[in-house]
């Protein structure tokens, strides 16, 4: 055992060094920035690949969710809505660097921003009274938005939480578009309204009956559009519905 041991340790020294040697030339080549503040991003900060430890500490946290869940009523006008529960992770303010995590994460074109953070989202649920998700279920694009883009950021953020609450992803449970009714008479913020709040089932949406669902989007501000993404799926006989966001608007 000793000798093989003894053997074995400058192999695991050299294979030691090959790595850093590698990481060193890595980041020589392709030297990382915090999509936050510019900054280089050192060996020693590790916690996320696109942002530095020191930008992701000092954005602050998203408001409670009780707070959360009270918007999207208090806009409708009624006191309930079809979301059970809202959960968001940092707070979308002039004064901190989350509007350059949203920016990155949508117009960058990394999808890799959007599990990093999918991934911190879930961490932060995890420590929520956050149970029993039967599946997860991102807020769609339209078709027309996501040629564009590429790809649909919220996807990606829910792919993220995935891997680390071990929930499945139902990309295909809603559809966005196909709005066609008269906008005339509507004021701008009116017609904004009516085209966010226009989903229908998707594909995927029979196999959520009686399921708890996660709704994840990037950002919440009114909670219309995560609401109208809410009525639909409750048509579909979604049992409890709850939401998520990366950042929540002041
Ligand atoms: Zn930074």
């Amino acid at each position: 055992m000793k000798s093989t041991w003894v053997q074995s340790r400058p192999g695991r020294r050299l294979r030691a060094a090959l790595q850093r040697g590698a990481q060193s030339a890595l980041e020589f080549l392709a030297p990382r920035h915090c999509e936050l503040c510019g900054g280089h991003i050192g060996m020693t900060q590790r916690r996320f690949e696109f942002a530095c430890d020191a930008c992701v500490d000092a954005l602050p946290p998203a408001p409670a969710p009780a707070e959360l869940l009270n918007r999207p009523a208090a806009r409708a006008g009624h006191a309930s809505t079809a979301l059970d529960a809202v959960y968001a992770r940092f707070l979308l303010c002039r004064e901190a660097h989350t509007h350059e995590l949203i920016h990155a994460l949508k117009y960058r074109g990394c999808r890799r921003i959007g599990l990093e953070f999918g991934a911190e989202l879930a961490r932060t649920l995890r420590h929520m009274d956050f149970d029993d998700v039967d599946a997860l279920v991102p807020v769609p694009l339209h078709a027309a938005r996501q040629r564009e883009r590429g790809f649909n950021q919220a996807e990606y953020l829910a792919r993220g939480a995935a891997a680390v609450l071990q929930i499945p992803v139902y990309p295909h449970a809603l559809r966005r578009g196909g709005y066609t009714a008269s906008q005339t008479g509507l004021t701008a913020l009116q017609r904004q309204d009516a085209r966010r709040r226009n989903f229908r089932p998707g594909p995927q949406a029979a196999a959520l009956r009686n399921a708890h669902v996660l709704i994840v989007d990037d950002v919440f501000t009114t909670g219309a559009t995560v609401n109208a993404c809410a009525g639909t799926l409750r048509e579909q006989g979604v049992r409890r519905i709850e939401a998520a966001a990366l950042a929540a608007a002041e």
